[in-house]
């Protein structure tokens, strides 16, 4: 009988330890997608730009699939029902599947486990999304970690020599059951087509991610201390969006970049592996702290003047890239057009959003777990909290970015804003980060009409710096 092996966010062949111990077990496979479109009261569909990723990284793992003479088998609805039907189907005896650690994941794994227990067929639920296991890393007192030097110094030597598995077995088959379409599910967007700038930054899929990594290892890691902070540069490795699709494991990265490190004496293979950590220190939180989702880890913060209203103009500004700072622009640009912001720049952007606009953590996240081809309940959550001071061992709020400060200190030859705000390029790099403080004929001469083809700054920055301050204040005071 066969051995059901469902694929979620782990969408590869190699490193794959559900799929590793389904070979094992020496029943032939079923290989299957679903595509959950219910769940819980915590469940979200994936955000537009990941369903275009998720399109083609299915088309790839489907290729990868029927390249060992098998087929993967699509169906959507709810996990449970999805499931079951299968095992009417096939008559499969067990299940494997890679463990899910977010909250409406976790439920439905749970409900699927109570449902299969009824029926005696065995649920094995295997790691290979995190280098270690949420539940089993705890501080002395019995706690999760809340901050992350002492959990990265708890985790580092646990992860250290994290290895690939490798299965050598020969791939082996049961007859499929029918599958749903893919094109069915309508993940591509059609009119208009706002994701034509994606394909050429990305190649979804398992190859697409070694790639990238490999790309990485040659050309990033050496400088990635420096580089990384960058945005007009390729220093970082850009596999976030195949890490949160599963088409790398944190092992293969882990492993490679150690077996990369001899070549690459400086700080950039540990400054590398300390992001890694912070993927799973964001993991860690959400598993042990499932409301970090959707709510303030520092309550203070529930006492927030926060500009809530989804309909809110300066959030459409800040969306649109129409903020009048460059920096943020050609941020909110980047994601658009791409799928993708550079980290230094997401930092920027979202203190901009919650400080200077005060506008709530919950509606840039929201907006990011939509455009982001990366978007990671985790990570964004995580960080949306940590940017804005409500979060674990979050920046204290009182750092606020100046978004001219760090363009000129980040993008110091203008080479990222000139490529997102292309109508402000020909000005000089005096001015390219803050246009209204251009003399006249240096804008004429640029061919700029500030408020026309540029708009003029949509807060002064020292003014809404003090707003902010001040709203702060009034939280401790309480
Ligand atoms: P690299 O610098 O090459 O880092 C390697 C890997 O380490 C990344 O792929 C990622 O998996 C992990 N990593 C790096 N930085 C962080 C971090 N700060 N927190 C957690 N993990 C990290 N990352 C996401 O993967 N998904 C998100 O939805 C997401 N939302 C974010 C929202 C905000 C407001 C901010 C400030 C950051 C967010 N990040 C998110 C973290 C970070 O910006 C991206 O992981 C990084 O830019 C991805 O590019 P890269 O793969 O080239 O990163």
């Amino acid at each position: 009988r066969p051995a059901l092996v469902l694929f979620r966010n782990d969408l590869r062949l190699e490193d794959n330890p559900a799929l590793n111990a389904a070979r094992l077990s020496g029943c032939p496979l079923v290989c299957v997608y679903i595509y959950e479109t219910e769940g819980d009261a915590a469940f979200r569909r994936p955000g537009s730009a990941s369903r275009w990723w998720l399109h083609h990284s299915l088309e790839s793992l489907s290729s990868s699939i029927r390249s060992k003479g098998g087929s993967l088998i699509l169906r959507s609805g709810r996990l449970v029902s999805a499931v079951e039907s299968l095992i009417a189907e096939t008559g499969a005896c067990e299940v494997h599947a890679s463990r899910r650690y977010d909250p409406a994941g976790l439920e439905a794994d749970t409900e699927l486990a109570d449902a299969l227990r009824d029926g005696d067929i065995p649920f094995y639920r295997h790691e290979g999304f995190l280098l270690h296991e949420p539940s089993s890393v705890r501080t002395s007192s019995n706690r999760f970690y809340r901050v992350f030097s002492p959990f990265a110094r708890k985790v580092i030597p646990l992860v250290q020599d994290a290895r690939p598995e490798t299965c050598d077995l020969p791939f082996h088959f049961a007859s499929p059951p029918e599958s749903d379409k893919l094109g069915d599910y309508a993940f591509l967007p059609s009119e208009p087509d706002w994701a034509s700038g994606f394909s050429p930054q990305w190649q979804p899929g398992e190859e697409g991610a070694q790639t990238t990594l490999q790309h990485f290892l040659s050309n990033g890691l050496s400088d990635y201390t420096v580089g990384r902070d960058h945005p007009g540069k390729y220093g970082t490795s850009r596999l976030s969006a195949h890490l949160a699709f599963g088409e790398i494991s944190p092992r293969q990265v882990w492993h490679g970049v150690e077996t990369a490190a001899p070549r690459n004496p400086g700080r950039g293979v540990t400054t590398f592996q300390r992001e890694l950590i912070f993927r799973e220190f964001a993991w860690h939180l959400l598993t042990n702290l499932p409301q970090m989702a959707w709510s303030n880890i520092d309550s203070r913060f529930d006492r927030f003047p926060w500009q809530e209203d989804a309909n809110d103009p300066s959030l459409i500004d800040w969306q649109k890239g129409l903020t009048g700072y460059p920096i943020v622009d050609a941020g909110m640009r980047e994601l658009w057009q791409t799928g993708w912001m550079h980290n230094r720049v997401r930092m920027i952007v979202a203190s901009f959003l919650t400080k200077h606009l005060m506008v709530h953590w919950k509606r840039g996240e929201e907006w990011f777990y939509d455009t982001l081809v990366d978007a990671d309940p985790a990570n964004n959550a995580f960080n949306w909290q940590w940017t804005a001071g409500s979060g674990a061992d979050a920046a204290p709020f009182f750092r606020i970015f100046a978004p001219v400060t760090q363009g000129r200190r980040f993008d110091a030859d203008g080479r990222y804003v000139r490529a997102f705000v292309p109508e402000i390029a020909a000005l000089p790099d005096k001015f390219l980060h803050a246009p209204w403080e251009a003399p006249d004929d240096v804008l004429s001469a640029a061919n700029v009409k500030l408020g026309v083809d540029y708009p003029r700054p949509l807060v002064d920055h020292a003014a809404a710096r003090q707003r902010a301050l001040d709203a702060f204040k009034g939280l401790k005071d309480d």
